[in-house]
């Protein structure tokens, strides 16, 4: 039994969990973005005032403590994500940082005739910048398929493979479904073909504890917003060696060495890949943010966050399994997410209903139209999880749900 995380019992930490009213506000769709604690806040606000000040330029003392605070949270990201200081690229997304990785690495490395392998349940995010980049330079895609389960068919994915692959491109977990992947055996499998593996970590990085080394991907992608902290950041992580080989992808001040009319030359990475201006008061929020995850998950960690979430899900799931014009998607056992609809209502009506009894869930096609497409339906009614979820915001949705059941008769 692990203890749920430390959030405090009333939710003060968190002022989005409230109406204007002052009412609870039911925020099931913590996968689309979850809501900041105060100290994200006050970091952000502190950073936005009185601290406030440019970095890598500056000679005057407030510009070199900023800078100061900047380089901190990339050494606080790498040691979340368990990867060195050097391996962390701020942008400004997921998205972001897949379009980096294809334009730059996917740019120098992936040809005519070379296969990208992604699979049925991606994002757009990790779909479109492969799409544009395979039609620039003559390659092709490849999907793998997934289980009954929701889950990315990892037989197939190793039968598929071929030394034509250059790149694999999977989500972690799923935005969608919650299904993990084993990302050791992507790994292996695409290793075994001379294939690159990129993990899209949106859904996982806020939920698993993390080390890259023991993941064995090459690439990794994570968005601030899901992370507790601001919009307008990110991170691409991406093993030194393969970092250190890949051409800029934006130009400008600050990943130069030296500019010249005749030749420029670059910054060594990760500043080759951090053209202009930076993401200054964002990274020193995401910061506060890390802090926070980390604090509040107490002593199981990460781990325990994804059991408590974890645990969510099943609690959900069997609630939502006695009702007969529920059918659920995706495995049992998933990360913090779960997909659902309910025969003859839209997904968007019952988000509508709910939204009137103050639960918040998501309802479409969530960024996956290739996965609505296989699984036969428009779009899903998903509640994902945080770290302030609790069984009170169940008994909200399940509320919601009967009433919803009573009016559609
Ligand atoms: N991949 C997955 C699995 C996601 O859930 C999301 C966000 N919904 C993204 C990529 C894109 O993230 P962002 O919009 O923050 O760049």
């Amino acid at each position: 039994n692990i203890a749920p995380p430390r959030v405090d019992a009333d939710w003060t930490d968190f002022p989005g969990l409230y109406t204007p009213e002052g009412e609870r506000w039911h925020y099931l769709d913590t996968a689309a973005t979850a809501q900041k604690p105060q100290t994200v806040i006050d970091a952000m606000s502190r950073a936005l005032g009185m601290d406030y000040a440019t970095v890598h330029r500056g000679v005057y003392s407030r510009s070199a403590q900023m800078t100061l605070g900047f380089e901190a949270a990339r050494k606080r990201v790498a040691d979340f994500i368990g990867g060195k200081e050097d391996e962390v690229v701020f942008v400004r997304g997921a998205t972001e940082g897949i379009n980096l990785v294809a334009q730059s690495w996917g740019g120098a490395n992936i040809g005519a005739g070379d296969r990208i392998m992604l699979s049925q349940l991606e994002h757009h995010s990790n779909i479109v910048p492969w799409q544009l980049l395979a039609k620039r330079v003559g390659a092709e895609i490849d999907v793998c398929p997934i289980t009954e389960d929701g889950e990315i068919d990892l037989d197939a994915l190793e039968a598929m493979l071929t030394p034509h692959h250059k790149i694999v491109a999977l989500a972690h977990v799923s935005n969608v479904l919650g299904s993990v992947l084993s990302a050791k055996r992507a790994a292996a499998a695409a290793h075994a073909v001379g294939a690159k593996l990129l993990l899209d970590g949106c859904q996982s990085a806020p939920r698993m504890r993390l080390a890259m080394d023991e993941l064995g991907c090459d690439f990794f992608v994570m968005s601030g917003h899901k992370l507790y902290g601001p919009t307008g950041i990110g991170v691409l992580w991406a093993r030194e060696d393969i970092l250190a080989e890949m051409p800029p992808w934006q130009g400008g001040g600050a990943m130069i060495d030296q500019v010249a009319f005749e030749k420029t030359t670059y910054a060594p990475a990760p500043q080759r890949f951090e053209a202009g201006t930076p993401m200054i008061t964002e990274a020193i929020a995401l910061h506060a943010a890390l802090d926070y995850l980390e604090a509040a998950a107490g002593e199981a960690g990460m781990a325990g966050l994804y059991a408590h979430e974890n645990s969510l899900v099943r609690q959900t799931r069997e609630e939502l399994s006695r009702i007969n014009s529920i059918r659920l998607l995706g495995p049992e056992s998933s990360a913090g997410i779960v997909s659902f609809v309910m025969e003859g209502v839209h997904p968007h009506d019952l988000g509508t209903i709910l939204d009137e009894e103050n639960v918040a869930i998501r309802a479409g096609h969530h960024c996956a139209q290739p996965l609505m497409e296989h699984l036969g339906i428009p779009a899903t009614a998903r509640a994902s999880f945080g770290i302030y979820s609790d069984d009170s915001d169940i008994v909200a949705l399940m509320r919601g749900i009967e009433r919803t059941q009573k009016i559609f008769g």
